[in-house]
């Protein structure tokens, strides 16, 4: 298998997204998890631009790293100046990375209309910059900005900048398209016959081809699949395609591809297979809800709905599923829905380790409950919490462990004082009752407290719990205020998302309906833990 290059510039191209950034620690977690990932280069960022930047690579010049290559960001000198006095030049020899990327101008537009320069002076100030890096040890990739709508204005200059780099010693000449708009038909064509120029031009060496590309057009993967198609070998990109406007290549899509479409070594299987974390941890860091339809990696990327599909991939995956997702470390989901035949009831029910009557009429039975409830406005192929509950309910599997007596919740506002909300309960747990009272930030909040308080006595485990999101829609505009409302209720443990529930006219009972039942879920998921624990040390 031929290897290509994955160069990930998460920490420089990606912090360019609106609302991405990282501090130079964060920056140095992410490159860590990226060398343990087996990527050859990280873009640590542009150290002669900013201050964070050059504390990044302060900091790792303490850092030992296994399988990556760290790179450092900037431009070619400066028009008019030697490259011993140009202070970025200075900032990326002192960066100490073995690798620099520098950038360069491709395009007569930019040369002469942006920079105010000569197209001599700009072929000059390539060769130069690369030259002076070369003579100082590092490995040069040069990135020819701009360089397709370069090619397509003036193909001959576009292609001097690119021998001016090579001639110069460059060990990679990557083509970029900076504004993210070119068609997968040029990018190909334009790459192939890059390919056969720098070949021709007898240098010791001729340099490797990168590619670089943008997703503005909704191109930037396939851009650079017609780009290896073509004969580059290394591969710019961002983990979740973080980057400026539309953002950049997204490796979570370019690594399996590479691996599992194109035959190509990038990295190991066994990294493959942890793909899905990696955009996960990249995502939690740069605080971004992961999308949910991102390709390969995305929460909904295997989720099958329709009966059909589900009956179908339950007798062969591949009927409905382009690649494993276990490849790239992600599973096959089931959602529950009114799209939903027996199929789904039963293979859900399985994975969340209910146990169904075995002719087939509790599954029939309880799609047929589905339908009906969904008719009112539950959705339960986002809440499998509550699904599984329903579930056991309607087997007789359910044993509650609380019984809520009643509640009340007040508010109270006073002039321009924000609301405060307090709530008091009566629960039974066996024959035992107990009363509480509690405030929080709105009435879910003080309900919340005031269950999780009264419950607290009885089960110490619920320490690890908490919620992490709620919603609430309005299900039915038209009726006003009678209109239904629908919440939703996400709940993490230290191993466990899990998401619950409730309709209803009124937005309390509602918030009551998901709160009690992600509370059920948890206890009846720490008994199982208990019940197991007491098994294991009886056995033992
Ligand atoms: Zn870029």
């Amino acid at each position: 298998m031929e290897t290509m290059r994955i160069y990930d510039t998460t920490l420089r191209d990606g912090t360019q997204g609106e609302n991405i950034s990282f501090s130079a620690d964060e920056k140095l977690t992410i490159a860590r998890r990226l060398d343990d990932m087996g990527v050859h280069y990280v873009e640590g960022g542009w150290p002669g631009s900013n201050p964070r930047d050059m504390h990044f690579f302060d900091l790792a010049k303490r850092e030992t790293f296994h399988n990556t290559r760290l790179a450092a960001f900037g431009a070619t000198r400066r028009p008019g100046i030697a490259v011993e006095d140009d202070p970025n030049l200075q900032a990326l020899i002192d960066s100490a990375a073995p690798a620099v990327a520098i950038f360069g101008k491709s395009w007569n537009l930019h040369v002469t209309q942006i920079m105010n320069n000569t197209p001599e002076e700009n072929l000059a100030m390539i060769a130069d910059t690369v030259h002076y890096l070369k003579s100082h040890g590092r490995e040069v990739i040069y990135d020819a900005e701009h360089f397709f709508d370069g090619y397509r204005e003036d193909e001959r200059y576009a292609l001097e900048t690119l021998k001016a780099a090579a001639a110069a010693g460059a060990d990679w000449i990557v083509l970029c398209d900076t504004n993210g708009g070119h068609m997968v038909y040029d990018v190909e064509a334009a790459t192939a016959r890059v390919k056969i120029f720098v070949e021709g031009l007898g240098t010791a060496q001729a340099p490797g081809l990168g590619i670089h590309t943008h997703n503005d057009g909704a191109m930037a993967v396939a851009n650079a699949v017609v780009a290896v198609k073509a004969g580059a070998r290394m591969v710019h990109g961002t983990i979740n395609g973080y980057g400026e406007r539309c953002g950049n290549a997204d490796l979570t899509s370019i690594i399996p591809i590479l691996k599992l479409k194109m035959g190509y070594d990038c990295i190991t299987d066994a990294n493959l297979a942890r793909l899905k974390n990696l955009s996960r941890f990249v995502s939690e860091t740069a605080n971004q809800v992961p999308s949910s339809s991102r390709p390969f990696v995305g929460r909904s990327a295997f989720a099958h709905k329709g009966g059909i599909h589900v009956n179908a991939i339950m007798k062969n995956p591949r009927a409905y599923e382009h690649t494993s997702p276990d490849t790239v470390g992600n599973r096959r989901r089931v959602l529950i829905s009114d799209l939903s035949g027996k199929s789904n009831v039963e293979y859900k029910a399985r994975e969340l380790g209910v146990a169904l009557g075995g002719n087939g009429h509790d599954s029939r039975a309880i799609v047929a409950r589905i339908k009906d409830l969904e008719e009112r406005g539950y959705q339960f192929d986002v809440a499998d919490g509550s699904f599984k509950i329903l579930v056991e309910k309607f087997t007789e599997q359910f044993h509650p462990l609380f019984d809520l007596a009643s509640f009340r919740v007040s508010i109270e506002k006073n002039k321009d004082q924000p609301c405060a909300a307090q709530a008091t309960i009566k629960i039974a747990v066996g024959d035992t009752e107990e009363i509480t009272a509690a405030e929080g930030q709105g009435p879910v909040s003080a309900l919340d407290n005031a269950l999780r308080k009264a419950l607290g006595r009885f089960f110490p485990d619920l320490d690890g719990m908490r919620l992490v999101d709620f919603k609430v829609r309005v299900i039915d505009g038209r009726e006003g205020t009678e209109a239904r409302v629908r919440v939703l209720i996400e709940s993490r443990d230290q191993d466990e998302v899990w998401s619950t529930i409730g309709v209803s006219e009124d937005i309390i009972e509602a918030s009551w309906q998901a709160l009690a039942d992600s509370f059920h879920y948890k206890l009846a998921k720490a008994q199982k833990a208990h019940a197991a624990e007491k098994q294991q040390a009886a056995a033992g």
